[in-house]
């Protein structure tokens, strides 16, 4: 504030309308927090650390003023109860209740003990203003509003903060955890300070909604006072069922402390003790001699599909791992991310990108039903109960123990059988090695082989009533693991053997590279190792899932059950080449002519779409006795030597080579970017005028040409759309000049275009040769070269065709079984119905974002051309790369493509479904909300 001329802070002004109070403010730069997209963790980490500077600095600061009655006080939170009445959803008012009850009953009374001071307690984000620096760092430039400070709990601050921090988050306890860290750099938090955080966030959280709706009632105009109500309520949604212990140990771990204080002690204590402890399931099944069974992601235990995940088989599986039979007991890790977790029986849900609780927190020891289940060490009976609210135990009881020198934990026993609980009355005490409990059988086991759960329990004393988690969201397993470690002491077992770990990616990147040239390349800036796939799903190791939007060489599915069979069978009885007779490689011949018009009849099988272009010139100059070949520009053709000849995009890039004399380029008919543009009804004709232009050229030195290739709908040129009448004249064109007219079918076949079945079809053509490659094994190689009977009969003269694994039975099986699914789930029409989906959306999109240019596609092949001026349309590279990663770490999938990068590419598996449209479409639209996603990204001072 500047003093007035006579050093005072405010001053009277009189002009017409009378006397006002004025005083005058310096500017601070920066737009406020609330309108910038998104917020880095850096951003709140000097958040948490200003606010602790700050309390730091006001602490012994004392004014009469700060003790008024403020509703925002969170020492006075408790004026919220009478009016809860105003929540009419159940739901909520459910929520609330609680923490209004946790409030008065637990928390308000812990304030006595805690620090007061004067705290700023208003960090939401129309408070906080932020600006970039010059290398596009977001920085705290100011704080606003000092109108709520107020005399309060000093941990008011930091909870008031963290609520605001965490909304709009996908994962926000990280968001809290990232601006409390630096809090309690600059400030340190108690324990006591640390124990109540969490609780005065949804403390907080209730006193704006509940304000909200008592000042709505009041001022119902007034958007301000409803503005941080829907985010509350949202954050509410998914932070109220969320374990305080467990979100207390997150946040204590990312402050550097002890996820929690007693857990170390505990573990020591075990540790020292482990291999003398009494046997759980008896000393004739020591745990020791087990067999440790893979129920992770990377395991096909269970069988491929996420959606019927069929505990029964797995339950065949890991009886016949385990020997479960015999004396020997099979042991499921600790730590484990279970995929058997993610399937709906499991509370799923319907939104497949929901995090998921799918890490193991206890050892499972599968062992028959009836099994005796014996005390590890002396403790008395905590609790006992049949199953549980979150998740299915069957029967379980929970032990309670001392170390020697007196910090309790307890071990928890899950799946026993009912009849054992008549005698375990509370508070009984179990001598080390007593049996107490049997195991269930399938029933008591949500139909998986019997076996006990045993999880530790280091601590969290005062909840012992209630089951424990038994899994936990990946994001939440380190906290998780501090609360209930590895029981693997207590069994007598070595952890290391018993704890599942993830690989470690900065390993694997070394040792590929170590191996291989940088040019094999990996997608976004944070490589992506994804160890398992379902329909249009990708899953990490800790089974997080990935929204596929991206790849089409799983054209019916990640993993189709009806393709793994097929290739799974043949493989079992037979696995040969083309110089053998077998129904598979007529079988499928017959498939795909059934589709194809009269003249393409005859097929080839390789196993690679740069195999099938390489015979399809070879085809080509057969038939011809030419050589030349025009090309479209930017086309991509595939990797061999004869293939990179044809492909623009390859040989003119950087150390490409350039074209060779006998390839000529032609334009890429691109109705956005080219010289012709939709809207001119001839564009189509004029960019056949320019091929013919080059024909002509290439004529006109003496040469004579074999044909002409081209993508049906080029690919990495940029998702294009070639117009009306260019395809058709051409083909007529190159026919003329005596050549042959090679369609690359490759990405835009079967039944991927929605409208038609095949990319030729689309642009209403009939080639000489097709290329078939990619999606026709679902994976598995299999590409194809179909003609006609006139330029087979002039390759038939030459040598041999053989290709060693090209249609080798097993492919055939696969490219069979392909097809099938294809008819069966109709999966062209389903193509065009969710392609309409996706392009309405993004035509949408396109209305609310300048940066989109172009929105373009059929079916399951779209591009999205990102702009930065939509007059000169300057291609978006940037923001292209940046939406890219950004909707990768969002957990969804798209490529960029184009000459210029610029272009999302959109060309999901076929099974990409209206639930799945909408979360892109979601997803797109927040990103594209973002600050580096605007035309006019970096700001000035950036730049
Ligand atoms: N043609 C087109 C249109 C392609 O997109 C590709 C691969 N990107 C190929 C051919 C080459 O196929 P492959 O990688 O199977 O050799």
């Amino acid at each position: 504030m500047v003093p007035t001329r006579d050093g005072a802070s405010t001053t009277i002004l009189a002009d017409a309308g009378g006397e006002r109070l004025a005083w005058l403010l310096t500017f601070l730069p920066g737009r406020v927090m609330a309108s910038v997209r998104p917020h880095t963790p850096a951003l709140r980490a000097e958040i948490g650390a200003a606010l602790g500077r700050l309390d730091a600095a006001l602490a012994g600061f004392e004014h009469p003023a700060l003790d008024r009655e403020l509703k925002w006080n969170l020492c006075r939170a408790g004026w919220i109860r009478p009016h809860l009445g105003l929540i009419q959803d159940p739901r909520r008012r459910t929520w609330l209740d609680r923490i209004v009850d946790d409030f008065t009953e637990r928390v308000a009374p812990r304030f006595e003990s805690l620090r007061r001071g004067a705290i700023f307690g208003d960090a939401n984000d129309h408070n906080l203003l932020v600006d970039y620096d010059g290398q596009g760092r977001q920085r705290l430039s100011g704080i606003v509003d000092f109108g709520d400070m107020c005399h309060s709990v000093v941990v008011g601050e930091a909870a008031v903060a963290a609520a605001y921090v965490m909304m709009g988050q996908d994962r926000p306890l990280e968001a809290a955890a990232e601006l409390l860290a630096a809090y309690h750099g600059a400030m340190p938090l108690t324990d006591d300070e640390q124990a109540l955080l969490f609780p005065l966030v949804l403390t907080r959280l209730a006193v704006s909604v509940v304000n909200a709706a008592v000042v709505s009632r009041e001022r119902p105009d007034d958007p301000y006072v409803t503005v941080s109500e829907a985010p509350a309520w949202r954050l509410l949604e998914r932070l109220h069922d969320c374990d305080p212990r467990v979100v207390e140990a997150r946040w204590r771990a990312a402050c550097g402390l002890a996820a929690h204080p007693g857990a170390a002690r505990v573990g020591a204590w075990l540790h020292g003790r482990s291999g003398k402890f009494a046997e759980v399931l008896g000393p004739d099944r020591p745990a020791a001699t087990g067999q440790v069974l893979d129920l992770s992601f990377a395991s096909s235990i269970g069988g491929n599909d996420l959606d019927e995940f069929d505990p029964a088989d797995c339950a065949e599986r890991i009886a016949a791992q385990a020997g479960a039979g015999g004396t020997r007991v099979g042991i499921g890790r600790w730590g484990e991310p279970r995929p058997i977790y993610s399937a709906p029986a499991f509370g799923g849900g319907d939104d497949p990108l929901a995090p998921r609780r799918t890490r193991h927190l206890g050892v499972d020891l599968f062992a028959p039903a009836g099994t005796l289940v014996h005390a590890p060490l002396a403790g008395e009976v905590a609790a006992t109960g049949w199953s549980s609210q979150r998740f299915d135990y069957g029967g379980w009881a929970l032990l309670r123990h001392r170390t020697d020198d007196g910090v309790p934990f307890a071990t928890f026993y899950g799946h026993l059988a009912r009849s054992v609980f008549t005698d375990l009355e509370f508070g009984r005490r179990i001598d080390a090695g007593e049996a107490f409990a049997t195991l269930g059988g399938r029933p008591e086991n949500g139909d998986w082989p019997p076996h006990l759960h045993f999880q530790l329990l280091a601590a969290g004393e005062e909840q012992w009533g209630e089951t424990p988690d038994g899994v936990a969201d990946p994001d939440d397993f380190a906290a998780c693991a501090a609360l209930y470690p590895n029981p693997a002491p207590l069994l007598n077992l070595s952890e290391a053997a018993t704890a599942w770990t993830d690989t470690s990616l900065e390993a694997l990147k070394s040792r590929r590279a170590a191996r291989f040239v940088p040019t094999l390349r990996l997608s976004y800036a944070e490589p992506f190792r994804p160890v398992r796939g379902w329909r249009h799903f990708l899953y990490d190791a800790e089974g997080r899932a990935y929204l596929d939007a991206y790849n089409n060489v799983p054209h019916v599915g990640h993993c189709h059950p009806k393709v793994v069979a097929a290739a799974e069978s043949q493989l079992r009885l037979l696995n040969t080449n083309t110089r053998y007779l077998y129904d598979g490689l007529a079988e499928l011949a017959e498939h795909l002519t059934a589709k194809l018009p009269e003249s393409l009849s005859v097929c080839f099988f390789v196993n690679s779409g740069s195999e099938a272009n390489e015979l399809a010139l070879r085809l080509a100059r057969a038939h011809t006795g030419a050589r030349d070949m025009l090309v479209m520009d930017h086309a991509s053709h595939g990797h061999t030597t004869g293939a990179m000849a044809i492909s623009p995009y390859k040989f003119n890039r950087p150390g490409g080579g350039g074209a060779e004399e006998w390839v000529h380029v032609t334009p890429v008919p691109d109705t956005y970017r080219g010289p012709h543009r939709a809207g001119d009804p001839e564009a189509g004709a004029r960019y056949a005028a320019d091929v013919r232009a080059v024909l002509a050229a290439v004529q006109g030195q003496g040469r004579r040409v074999a044909g002409y290739i081209a993508e049906c709908l080029p690919s990495v040129g940029g998702q294009i759309v070639p117009p009306q009448g260019f395809a058709e004249t051409v083909y007529r064109d190159v026919r003329a000049a005596g050549g042959v007219c090679i369609a690359d079918d490759v990405q835009t076949a079967l039944g991927r275009l929605g409208a038609t079945f095949w990319g030729f079809e689309y642009l209403g053509v009939v080639p000489d040769i097709l290329v078939l490659g990619k999606p026709m094994g679902n994976g598995y190689p299999l590409a194809a070269v179909v003609t006609t009977p006139a330029i087979a009969r002039s390759f038939a003269s030459g040598p041999e065709f053989f290709s060693t694994f090209g249609g080798s039975t097993v492919s055939c099986a696969v490219g069979i079984a392909v097809q099938q699914v294809l008819d069966e789930e109709g999966l062209q029409a389903h193509a065009a119905r969710v392609g309409a989906e996706l392009l309405a959306g993004l035509s949408a999109l396109a209305g609310e974002f300048p940066l989109i240019g172009d929105v373009r596609g059929t079916g399951l092949f779209i591009g999205v051309d990102l702009v930065i001026d939509r007059d000169t349309r300057a291609p978006a590279t940037a923001q292209a790369a940046y939406m890219k990663d950004r909707l990768r770490e969002r957990r969804v999938l798209l490529g960029t493509e184009g000459p210029h990068d610029n272009v999302l590419k959109i060309r999901p598996p076929m099974t990409f479904d209206s639930p799945a449209a909408a979360c892109l479409l979601e997803t797109l639209a927040d990103v594209l909300a973002e600050d580096p996603a605007q035309p006019d990204w970096p700001p000035a001072a950036m730049r």
